[in-house]
């Protein structure tokens, strides 16, 4: 990592009021190499500079922290984590957290699980299967204390995959780009459908670029009924409330 990207990665932290320490910093850097290495395999850093990178991947997944909802040694599920955001950042920076990556694509968690051991993070437990199929499983369903998910749906199918997973009580971090009146309408309604409420929505902008972000904190306040989540792929193409698209 350049002296620049370096100072950039902990001024946007300092941005959330976060520090690292120099562990977390040293992940930071091995973790950039790894994903520039991986380049080819998990599709991710094509054309992107190391500020992009640190930008768009690393402080974009810290946010997920604003409001400190994420703490201590939750358990915690990231849907559809890709190369492994926001859950490699959030695992960096909050060691305690015990964070299991899910993606359907196994190369992709095939790459996490090697960054995770590269890190030597053993609080990092990535997992192969589909948000659909978990939420109907009972070692899963019902069980976790937070969600995160970044840039998977619209909020009625983010809200679908994740509200079976958490346990009463938890919460469901969702971090999306700006987000429009119908779509927030839509989410609502399917979170009170399954078992959730929107407690907060909290707008900030992304360091630097200045783009536009919310948090969304949802929270389990019963459980999910049954016939939730619909099977594979149901979801997302009949959101609820919501017109696919
Ligand atoms: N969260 C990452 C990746 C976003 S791309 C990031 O912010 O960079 C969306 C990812 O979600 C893809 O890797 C896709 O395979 C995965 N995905 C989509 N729907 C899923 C589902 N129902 N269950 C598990 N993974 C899913």
């Amino acid at each position: 990592m350049t002296p620049e990207a370096e100072q950039l990665l902990l001024d946007g932290l300092d941005a959330f009021g976060l520090q690292p320490d120099p562990t977390a910093v040293q992940r930071f850097r091995h973790l950039l190499t790894l994903l520039q290495d991986g380049n080819a395999l998990v599709n991710l850093t094509a054309l992107k500079s190391e500020h992009d990178i640190v930008l768009k991947h690393f402080v974009d997944s810290a946010s997920c922290l604003l409001g400190g909802h994420l703490a201590g040694d939750q358990q915690v599920i990231d849907i559809g984590t890709g190369a492994g955001f926001p859950s490699l950042p959030l695992a960096i920076l909050n060691p305690a957290l015990r964070m299991t990556p899910l993606d359907s694509i196994r190369k992709k968690i095939d790459f996490v699980r090697a960054t995770a051991e590269a890190l030597e993070m053993n609080h990092v437990h990535p997992l192969v299967g589909r948000a659909e199929t978990l939420g109907q499983t009972p070692e899963h369903r019902g069980r976790y204390d937070r969600v995160v998910i970044r840039a998977v749906a619209a909020l009625p199918v983010v809200m679908e995959l994740s509200l079976p997973l958490l346990r009463p009580g938890g919460l469901l971090v969702a971090q999306k780009g700006a987000i429009g009146a119908e779509e927030m309408a839509a989410g609502e309604r399917a979170a009170a459908e399954l078992g959730g409420q929107v407690a907060s929505v909290e707008a900030f902008e992304l360091p630097v670029l200045h783009d536009r972000r919310s948090l969304v904190i949802v929270e389990k306040t019963r459980p999910t009924p049954a016939r939730y989540p619909r099977r594979e792929g149901v979801p997302a193409q009949q959101p609820l409330f919501w017109k696919a698209k």
